[in-house]
């Protein structure tokens, strides 16, 4: 099997999977229960916290365990705006953020905020300067995504989020990390980056698990309330198989960071230099993005029927991203790419179990495609 649809989500790595069963096993207790059972639940959450804190560079008091990376985007956007409301009236993304950055933003619409989307132009880079014209005396937020799912573009976030502090002190800087946290070497010490998000299953451990930072000091009004868990941030009973999962997967891999991302973007610019040969193949992936989301469009050949034809070959992959299920690339829609582009977009996200094996598969699948594809349409 070649699966190359890492950025879509990754497998449990069988260290974290062990880990997650024994925790559940043993750790049973609520960890807000008073007795013995509860403390010793609320020590595991506790020891996780510290881990994952530590390789995010942040302090254990400002890492918040949620269900995933959506509901940390969510509650990092509005409550941010709501916590602003007194003074702003508008936010600001980027126009190639995650669903789960762009619709929280169109959702604080219904709260009489103006949403301003600064666009990625045709090479899939978003201007910092252009983010900056957008930011004004009353954007209360300002979304900037780290690594873009879809095409990998790397954003630097430290920057971004020092010059928008520069235009407007109060603004308050959120970034998404999903497709950066653990693959990028990165830390938010340092840095003026309000809130930060990251998920669980993209890095080998279960789906329904995520994390955020929130900045000691930083204000937000959590956009939903109940038994006031994690500090009220995230109320709900906290899943603490998942939560030691999550830590587990961040220990695994934060000796490991540079050697995965040495050997993704050697397989990456092999693929790169390989498919850039083949006529009516396009990259849509710019220069220096991330190894690990590569975009590639055949002209002529749509995304979907090239997908399918791979599957012969035991080759995933993805067509622009997981979440856009037929809706047709959100990125390079932003872009501006022609129609034909977008309807043959690929995306290949590399792990750390892929192998040159796996791309030399995809190599074969998409040239035997082409031919048999094109021919199928000649006829
Ligand atoms: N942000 C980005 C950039 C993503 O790629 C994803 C998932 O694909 C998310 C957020 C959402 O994360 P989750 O699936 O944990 O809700």
């Amino acid at each position: 099997m070649h699966y190359l649809d890492n950025a879509a989500t990754t497998p449990v790595d069988p260290e974290v999977l062990c880990t997650v069963t024994e925790t559940l096993k043993n750790y049973y207790g609520n960890p807000s229960s008073l007795h013995r059972l509860g403390m010793q639940s609320e020590d595991v959450i506790a020891e996780a916290r510290g881990t994952i804190a530590q390789s995010l560079g942040c302090a254990e008091k400002e890492l918040y365990f949620t269900a995933c990376g959506t509901e940390s985007n969510n509650i990092a956007i509005i409550g941010a705006a709501l916590a602003r409301k007194g003074w702003a009236d508008n936010v600001v993304c980027t126009g190639y953020e995650h669903p789960s950055v762009e619709m929280p933003m169109r959702f604080l619409e219904n709260f009489g905020f103006t949403l301003k989307i600064v666009k990625p132009d045709k090479n899939g880079v978003v201007s910092l300067e252009d983010i900056l014209n957008a930011i004004d005396s009353k954007t209360a937020v300002a979304a900037v995504m780290q690594v873009n799912n879809e095409i990998g573009t790397i954003t630097d976030v430290a920057e971004a989020a020092r010059r928008i502090k520069e235009k407007n002190n109060r603004t308050a800087v959120h970034v998404d990390g999903v497709q950066g946290f653990m693959k990028i070497p990165f830390g938010v010490n340092g840095t003026k980056i309000d809130s930060y998000s990251l998920s669980g299953h993209k890095i080998y451990a279960p789906k329904g698990i995520g994390a955020l930072y929130l900045r000691s000091g930083h204000n937000i009004k959590p956009p939903f309330t109940g038994g006031g868990q994690e500090k009220g941030v995230r109320s709900g009973t906290e899943n603490i198989g998942y939560i030691a999962g999550m830590a587990k997967a961040v220990s695994l891999a934060k000796d490991d960071i540079q050697k995965r991302f040495d050997n993704a973007k050697e397989l990456r610019d092999y693929m790169k230099a390989e498919l850039s040969s083949l006529n009516d193949v396009v990259i849509n992936s710019p220069e220096n993005a991330s190894p690990y989301n590569f975009n590639f469009s055949v002209l002529g050949v749509r995304s979907e029927t090239l997908l399918h034809y791979l599957e012969r070959y035991d080759v995933y992959v993805s067509s622009g991203s997981a979440c856009s299920k037929g809706l047709g690339s959100h990125t390079l829609t932003a872009m501006g790419l022609s129609r034909e582009r977008i309807d043959g977009s690929v995306r290949v996200s590399m792990g750390k179990y892929t192998t040159r094996e796996d791309i030399d598969a995809l190599l074969e699948g998409v040239s035997s495609g082409m031919a048999s594809l094109a021919k199928n349409k000649r006829r």
